[in-house]
């Protein structure tokens, strides 16, 4: 055998049953790898169910902006507001808060816009390979994509970020509409929509039926997808890894894939991973759609966002940095509501059902962490913040590549897990 041969693995051990682990399983059975994936809970029940959907790669950018800053400060500690931090001692948040301030810079966005850009490039690409190799579910063009504003001037920052991503070296194609165009085009927005930017070339999809089809998908080419299983530790034992659950399970395999979103640190620490992933929890629901746009859209300034899902709209939004897995706050839901509320004045948000609070892997330098850990056998790849559904299914395949050729493409150095 050659030496080359002898490095390929024959199985793998994914961790997590969201969309970056279904879709890095999805990809090395690809290279002929025997996939397992294991979930604590079931498919999606992370991040990967109640987000939004949006597969747009002109608003993938780092979640630390100097924006970010100043609106943290301003209402960090209200609940009302869109960026919230429970008041509470946490010394492992505060570091994380901390280091993730020290992002917030125009440099360091644009370091980290530079990395996310050619990922950016590809990610829609990598869906219709998924598309093509029978992943049943369909993504959907975003026609009209609308990002609606109360003035011009509330515009003018957003903007001005479209034109930095444009400047990383990503096409970004949109127009600047008018209160009243925006209206033509989306009749459900009130007369308080002053401006718009309509983004051309994004698509959108039903994140909870997707991961769905994925997971369908990767059962069909022969892998597993094991639920209700804790791992509550991975081993690398020289010449294979095992994935011990918390019933005494204990699964081995070539490699290992640490793809468990918001819970990714106490997995990955043993294997030299230090940056944090902190869990930035969003919130959702949906309506029936009548008074609710009829294609995505997005009020940047409320960070509140609609997406069609068939009959019903989900409504998407908010920022929590708190614990995984705390209880949801039901104060976040009515917060979200009172911010959308003036923006549709036709939506009747007292019919809302399928209430879901999710957590958004974030890392402090907003860039995804994918790639090798201090083990030749243990992989990780998360820390995805807001774009995990658009990015994942590209990340899983650079991941799988890197894996199955050893060779690790170019995109993937500033998404070390080591760094
Ligand atoms: C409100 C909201 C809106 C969003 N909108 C968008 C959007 O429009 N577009 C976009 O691209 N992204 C969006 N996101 C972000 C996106 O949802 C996430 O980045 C993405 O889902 C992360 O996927 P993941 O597979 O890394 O993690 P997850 O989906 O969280 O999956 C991790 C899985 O690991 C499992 N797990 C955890 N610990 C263990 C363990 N010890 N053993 C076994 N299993 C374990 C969990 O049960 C979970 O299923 C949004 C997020 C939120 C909250």
């Amino acid at each position: 055998m050659s030496p080359r041969a002898a490095r390929i693995p024959r199985s793998a051990l994914v961790v997590g049953a969201g969309m970056t682990g279904l879709a890095t399983a999805w990809f090395l059975q690809e290279a002929g790898v025997e996939v397992t994936v294991v979930d604590r809970r079931h498919v999606a029940a992370g991040a990967s169910w109640g987000n939004a959907g949006w597969l747009s790669p002109a608003l993938a950018v780092p979640l630390p902006e100097p924006g970010a800053l100043r609106l943290g400060l301003r209402t960090l500690l209200s609940p009302a507001s869109p960026l919230y931090i429970p008041p509470r001692a946490d010394p492992r948040l505060a570091r994380f808060l901390l280091s993730f301030s020290r992002n917030c810079t125009p440099r360091r966005w644009r370091v980290a816009m530079s990395a996310l850009a050619p990922l950016n490039r590809q990610a829609l690409a990598a869906y219709d390979e998924l598309a093509r190799g029978g992943v049943a579910e369909p993504t959907r063009p975003s026609d009209p994509c609308l990002i609606a504003f109360t003035t011009v001037a509330a515009r003018a920052p957003f903007v001005h970020e479209l034109e930095a991503v444009r400047a990383s070296g990503q096409s970004v194609d949109y127009d600047l509409l008018s209160g009243a165009e925006a209206r033509t085009q989306e009749p459900a927005l009130s007369e308080r929509t002053g401006a718009a930017v309509r983004l051309h070339g994004q698509r959108f999809l039903n994140p909870g039926a997707y991961a769905g089809a994925l997971a369908d998908a990767v059962r069909e080419r022969g892998g597993k997808v094991v639920e209700g299983l804790r791992v509550t530790r991975v081993q690398d034992h020289g010449s294979e890894v095992s994935v011990a659950g918390s019933d005494g399970t204990d699964l081995r395999a070539d490699v290992a894939v640490l793809a468990n979103g918001a819970w990714l640190n106490r997995l990955a620490a043993p294997f030299g991973v230090r940056a944090a992933v902190q869990s930035g929890r969003g919130y959702s629901f949906t309506l029936p759609s009548d008074g609710l746009p009829a294609g995505p859209t997005y009020f940047a300034a409320q960070r509140v966002v609609c997406t069609p899902l068939g009959e019903r709209v989900r409504v998407a939004g908010m920022m929590e940095f708190t614990a995984p897995d705390r209880p949801a706050d039901p104060r976040r839901v009515q917060a979200v509501i009172e911010a959308a509320r003036p923006m549709l004045p036709g939506a009747d948000f007292s019919r809302r059902t399928d209430e879901w609070a999710g957590p958004r892997p974030c890392t402090a330098d907003g860039l995804p962490l994918v790639g090798p850990t201090r083990s030749p056998r243990v992989y990780v790849c998360g820390g995805h913040g807001m774009w995990g559904i658009a990015l994942g299914p590209l990340s899983g395949r650079l991941l799988a590549e890197s894996i199955v050729t050893g060779q690790s493409a170019a995109e993937l150095t500033p998404l070390h897990p080591l760094r």
